[in-house]
Formats: structure tokens, sequence, C-alpha cells
């Protein structure tokens, strides 16, 4: 048995963090998103939700050429506690393969639903040899009620080798959300985290290091 690497942050001196949108692609938001980190030359990381590659097929392949990262977030974002190892299997192999249509290369990490998995999962991962991605600079994005509480929150835990999570999309492709909180707090801090000399890497690119 071997366990996989599980990462909540980097051990980083250099001024450098990552920023992670879990959930999508969601077809209003994850382009808004896209524009915005066009316009400063910026990579991120998304964590995407398998069961919504095909019908957003196009928005993960601009995402990808666009020089992104996709990362694995199962494939119907259930959680991976009290699931079986062929349920569990079927969650990662199968995102894995929707990704690489989409033009994925190279190593794809995972972010478990929820941040939550059972041993059982945590050795399955190790086996597959995926390394599992965490983070250390939460925003609860989700439940936000204006952008300012997303930004207090990044601003104070900010930190070479911090992991920010926001998300793009809710956990299902119906889900009724709206990330305008989520834009707006990221294109406002973006500039004040530049200032204090940081530069955003994508997961993989930070790893290297
Ligand atoms: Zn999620």
């Amino acid at each position: 048995m071997r366990f996989p690497k599980i990462i909540f942050g980097i051990k980083i001196r250099q001024k450098a963090i990552c920023l992670t949108f879990d959930d999508g692609p969601h077809p209003v938001y994850t382009p808004q998103i896209l524009q915005m980190l066009a316009k400063h030359d910026m990579k991120a990381t998304f964590f995407i939700t398998g069961s919504k590659i095909q019908k957003y097929r196009k928005i993960l392949e601009q995402m990808i050429s666009e020089g992104h990262e996709v990362g694995n977030h199962g494939y119907s974002h259930r959680n991976l506690i009290f699931k079986s190892k062929e349920f569990i299997l079927n969650e990662i192999n199968k995102t894995d393969e929707l990704l690489r249509e989409c033009g994925a290369k190279g190593e794809i990490v995972f972010r478990p639903p929820y941040g939550r998995m059972s041993l059982k999962a945590i050795f399955l991962l190790g086996e597959l040899n995926k390394k599992i991605i965490m983070w250390n600079i939460p925003t609860k994005d989700y439940k936000a009620e204006n952008s300012q509480s997303i930004i207090r929150k990044i601003r104070k835990k900010l930190k070479p080798g911090g992991i920010i999570i926001l998300h793009d999309a809710g956990k299902l492709i119906n889900s009724n959300v709206d990330r305008t909180f989520t834009i707006e707090a990221v294109e406002l801090i973006i500039e004040e985290i530049l200032q204090k000399g940081y530069s955003f890497k994508t997961i993989s690119e930070m790893l290297k290091n």
C-alpha cells in the first residue's frame, strides 16, 4: 500500500500563491473568470466536476488551451466516504479520461469533493499515484454575502505557497448559484496581491519548485 501526497500548501520561500476554482465549468461564471485571468495574464487551477464536462466541453477546451491547469474533482461531486472501491475508481478515472479528451496533458491532480475522504479512498488514490490537493486559504465564497468578506479571508491568510480555494460553479450541473461575489473579490484582490510582490502559479508549477 502506498500513501499519497496530501498537499495543504506548498513549502516555498518565493512569494507565489495558487488560485484554485472548484466545481465548474459553469456556463456564465467560468468564462467571466477566464476573461479576467487573461486580462491579467494569470494562470489558475480549476478542479473540474466530470459530469459537467460533456455539456461545457468548449469552455474546458478554452481553459486548457489558455494554459490553465485542470484538476480532477470527481465525476458526480458525491463525497468519497462509505463508497466502494469501484465507485471511487469510476469517479476518478472517468473524469481523468474526459479531461484528457479535452486536451489535459501531464499529471492530473485530485481534490476530493467537500475535501473529505475515507482511508479507503486515500489508499486508492495512493495506488493511482494521485496527488491530493487541499488548501490553506479558505474563503467560504459559496456562502459569502459580499465580496469584502472573501477578500478579508484571503488577505488574512496570504502567505508564500498558499492555496486559495474559490468556486466558479455550484455542486451540480443545475445548481442555481450566483458567483458574482467570487469574481468581484478576485478582481479586487489581484492587484493587491501583485503589489505585495506575489506571483500566481498553477499547482503543478508550484510543485516543481
Ligand atoms: Zn466541490
